[in-house]
Parts: C-alpha cells; sequence; structure tokens
C-alpha cells in the first residue's frame, strides 16, 4: 500500500511518515503544495493525507484537482482549524475525512486503515484465514496446521469476529456485544474466559501465537511473525 502525505509541518511529516513506514505502507513525503498536487495527479496512491494550510497551494485545491480528473483515490485531510465551515468544504470538494490537529497517531492510523478497507471490493468469502489458521465459514470448522479443531458454536463466532478484524485492538466491550448480544459493563470476566478457552485451542499448541492481549485495551488476532501486511 502506498501513500502519498502532504505536510509541510517538518516534525509532523517525519512523525507520520515514520509511523506509517513502521505500520508497513510506504510513503512518500513532500512538503509542499505544488509537489503534492503534483504527485497526487500523477502518481498512484492508495490514500493520500493532506494538510489543509500549505505555503503555495492549499490542500483544497489540491484536492480539487484530483477530483477533476476523475481520480477517486482516497483523500485524508489534516486540518488545524476547528471550524465546521473548513470541514464541511473539504468534504464537498471531495476529501473522504478529516483529522483535526493535534491528533493522536493511534487515531490518525484507524482513520486511514478504514478508508483504504472503503475503497477495497468486499468478496464473498467462505474462508478467512491467517498464518496456517483457517476458518471455513459454511462449514464452520476450523484448522490450524491442517488439524480440524473443535470450537463451541461461541467460540467460532469469536474467532471469527477476531479474523473479520484482524490487527484490530477489540476492546472487551464490544466482543460482549458483538458475540454474547450484551453490554457486559463491568463484569468482562466471561470474555477472558472464553479468550483462554480460545487459546488453548488455537494457540497453546501452535507457533506463532495468534491472539494477543493488549492490556487495559482487550484482544487482538494477529500473525506477528508477518510484518509485511498489517
Ligand atoms: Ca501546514
Amino acid at each position: 500500500m502506498k501513500l502519498l502525505v502532504v505536510e509541510d509541518e517538518i516534525k509532523t511529516g517525519d512523525y507520520l511518515r515514520q509511523g506509517l513506514t513502521e505500520a508497513g505502507f510506504t510513503v512518500d513525503l513532500v512538503r509542499n503544495g505544488l509537489d503534492g498536487q503534483h504527485l497526487a495527479v500523477t502518481g498512484t496512491y492508495d490514500l493520500i493525507v493532506l494538510d489543509v494550510m500549505l505555503p503555495d497551494i492549499d490542500g483544497w485545491r489540491i484536492v480539487q484537482s484530483l477530483r477533476e480528473k476523475n481520480t477517486n483515490t482516497p483523500v485524508l485531510f489534516l486540518t488545524a482549524r476547528d471550524s465546521v465551515d473548513d470541514r464541511v468544504k473539504g468534504l464537498e470538494l471531495g476529501a473522504d475525512d478529516y483529522l483535526v490537529k493535534p491528533f493522536a497517531f493511534s487515531e490518525f492510523l484507524a482513520r486511514v486503515r478504514t478508508l483504504l478497507r472503503r475503497g477495497e471490493p468486499s468478496p464473498i468469502t467462505d474462508k478467512l484465514t491467517i498464518a496456517d489458521l483457517t476458518l471455513d465459514l459454511p462449514s464452520r470448522r476450523a484448522r490450524r496446521s491442517g488439524t480440524l479443531i473443535n470450537l463451541t458454536n461461541k467460540e467460532f463466532s469469536l474467532l471469527e469476529l477476531l479474523l473479520r478484524r484482524q490487527g484490530e485492538v477489540l476492546p472487551r466491550s464490544l466482543i460482549a456485544s458483538q458475540i454474547w448480544d450484551m453490554n457486559f459493563d463491568s463484569d468482562t470476566n466471561v470474555i477472558d474466559v472464553a479468550i483462554r478457552r480460545l487459546r488453548s485451542k488455537i494457540d497453546d499448541s501452535f507457533e506463532p501465537k495468534l491472539i494477543h492481549t493488549v492490556r487495559g485495551m482487550g484482544y487482538k488476532l494477529e500473525n506477528t511473525d508477518d510484518n509485511s501486511d498489517f
């Protein structure tokens, strides 16, 4: 996945480039509007991150040029202005989302991933995989390294949720609402117990471990052996 970042503030640009590169993206960073406009219009990117306030031409002008060429590349605006009018203007000109500075990198990355996902066709799939783990949805069977793994209905649903959103940290409350159709405001022990059982079945006898606990946040499914794909 290749991203273009147009940002004139040196520190912000470097920070975004570094974070995105670590997240597995290829990044072109330019620090002025004209170069940004040139690359946006002539290059091939999966997503463009545009700072609105640039020293020469602004981000709005760039997104306009891009849309005039009928290019649908998703655009995420970064704006220091917290005014509704500016956001509306950006969205009307063809930006797909905006983020008001200052922002946390985790928030930025989440927006980037959401926009990238939106652009993908969603094929009807009957198999979900990560590493050597495969979930066959029609038969509701799970295999790891070819070995059939016996899962209860809830365990299968839980694993399916983790697989569909692999790489994302899923809070216990989200898991509770999606799998148990309930809100576990105070007692999320049931989630921890279910995760422990699932781990004993899909992770204990295998490498690499796929279910990860993110302290204070929740759980995520990730193949940490594979950094090429976020
Ligand atoms: Ca700026």
